[in-house]
């Protein structure tokens, strides 16, 4: 994964500013180094000017007196070189006592003064010389000064500006990681916000910045999405909940003509199983109509419930009484057990819920099979769990079961009759209760659905029992 967005900037910010730092930190050095050796030649050239006049009006003694007036410098000096380039007299530094120029260098000056820089005994010198006439002959003049003072100045300010370069550094990557924070804090804030926006509750918007910025129109942006989204799914789920209350009562008449049709004694036996079929088709279509219709009223927050007390042992019984038929059929025993568990809600889609539950148990259990409904309390909660052992729901699935029209084996479910949308609206009951519902493997074989809702004081005097108040059994054993 890439470093964050801030990290970069940092980073980005600090590389340039550490070129831009180097290259005027250079430019200084190279420009305090030639202002200063500038300043040497402009006192080392009129010495030199001095000196060669003085020799070449009055010989060496005014050399040595000019060369002492005018070379009070810290290390200078001054000689006369012949012709040949060998040295006739000096004053000064002992660099003086060789030839300072080159024996090449000699022959090509003039009465004007060249001016060099160079090493000599391993030392920094600016070196100048001009060539003057004396009794006829051809001499030349050098005069030097040493650059000493120039390269002490020029290594300090070097030293100085290494340190201050990553003491600056450090101080500006602070500034611009705090910056950089500080400009990305509305669009963590904003992710935040989005991360949290659900299918659920697409009404939160992402907080839109006080400023006219790249940040707010982003933040104005998202929202305008997050409308237009809402529009669509609104209209979907209205699509749904329409056409779900559009097909009750033509269901509900379609079944009575049929219960109707059945009743009359004349029907050929063939007539009768076709009328029973379609009877059957139509009970299923109707729950599968209920069941949308529960699931766009959760998903539009419009899901009515009851607030009364429960007591979900009581309701798992009833469940288990309701299905006693469907289980014998099945040859599953369905075992009831646990305490009383109270809690507040709606008693009707509850007992839907647990219905479903032991249905769905039942249906996947094996003939001879056993599915076991075990009510439970615990600190500020109470549930229902129920056991089957039937096939299972592999690990990678067992959210996924919860998802609408969401079936793990659709041929075999499609032999037992289901839509799909069960465990759907048990997870949306439930929640809207304010529990939560989900399932684990059950120990050998099967699957382990439980719910578990907030536990409530049980109504009227409180009883004093803590055994199960009931134990019911149900199919065969
Ligand atoms: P259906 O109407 O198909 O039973 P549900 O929403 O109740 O729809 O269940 C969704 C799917 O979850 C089922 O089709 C089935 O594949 C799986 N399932 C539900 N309960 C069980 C169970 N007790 N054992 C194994 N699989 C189950």
């Amino acid at each position: 994964m890439n470093a964050p967005i801030r990290v970069r900037m940092t980073a980005w910010y600090l590389a340039l500013l550490a070129c831009v730092m180097a290259g005027v930190g250079a430019f200084v050095i190279l420009r305090l180094g030639a202002d200063l050796t500038d300043a040497t030649d402009r006192s080392l050239r009129p010495a030199l000017d001095q000196i060669a006049t003085g020799y070449a009006r009055e010989g060496f003694p005014e050399f040595h007196d000019q060369s002492a007036t005018v070379l009070a410098d810290e290390r200078a000096g001054s000689q006369i070189l012949d012709p040949s380039g060998r040295v006739l007299r000096s004053y000064g530094d002992p660099v003086s006592i060789t030839p300072m120029l080159g024996p090449r260098d000699t022959p090509h000056l003039g009465a004007r003064p060249v001016i060099a820089s160079g090493r000599l005994k391993g030392s920094h010198f600016r070196i100048a010389a001009e060539a003057v006439t004396r009794k006829g002959q051809r001499q030349v003049v050098v005069a030097a000064a040493s650059l000493a003072p120039v390269d002490r100045s020029v290594h300090r300010v070097l030293i100085l500006l290494l340190l201050a370069l990553p003491a600056a550094l450090l101080a500006t990557a602070a500034a611009g990681w705090w910056l950089a924070r500080r400009a990305m804090l509305p669009i963590d804030r904003m992710i935040g916000t989005a991360e949290a926006i659900g299918p659920a509750d697409l009404r939160d918007r992402v907080a839109v910045p006080a400023t006219r910025d790249e940040v707010a129109h982003l933040a104005r942006t998202l929202n305008t999405m997050l409308d237009r989204i809402q529009l669509g799914v609104d209209a979907q789920q209205r699509l749904v909940a329409d056409t779900s209350h559009e097909l009750r009562t033509p269901l509900a008449t379609m079944r009575t003509e049929l219960d109707v049709s059945l009743r009359a004694d004349e029907l050929s036996p063939p007539a009768r199983q076709i009328l029973e079929s379609t009877r059957e088709e139509v009970d299923r279509m109707s729950a599968t109509v209920e069941d949308l219709l529960t699931l766009a009223r959760s998903d539009e927050h419009s899901l009515r419930l009851a607030d009364e007390p429960v007591d979900l042992a009581r309701l798992a019984a009833e469940a288990i009484e309701r299905l006693d038929t469907h289980a014998q059929r099945h040859g599953v025993a369905v075992i009831a057990e646990g305490p009383p568990a109270w809690t507040r809600g709606d008693a009707d889609r509850l007992g839907h819920v647990l219905r479903n539950l032991v249905d769905n148990a039942v249906k996947f259990s094996p003939a001879g099979g056993r599915v076991t409904v075990r009510s439970w309390t615990a600190v500020g909660e109470v549930g229902v769990t129920i056991e089957d052992d039937g096939p299972g729901i592999p690990e990678e699935l067992r959210e996924r079961v919860f998802d609408r029209f969401f079936r793990v084996d659709r041929s075999r479910t499609r032999m037992t009759g289901g839509s799909g949308l069960g465990l759907a609206i048990a997870r949306a009951v439930v929640e809207a209760h304010g529990g939560h519902i989900a399932v684990q493997r059950s120990q050998p074989r099967g699957s382990a659905f439980t719910i578990a809702l907030p536990a409530a004081p049980a109504p009227g005097p409180p009883r004093a029992h803590a055994a199960p108040v009931f134990s019911h059994r149900a199919g065969r054993s």
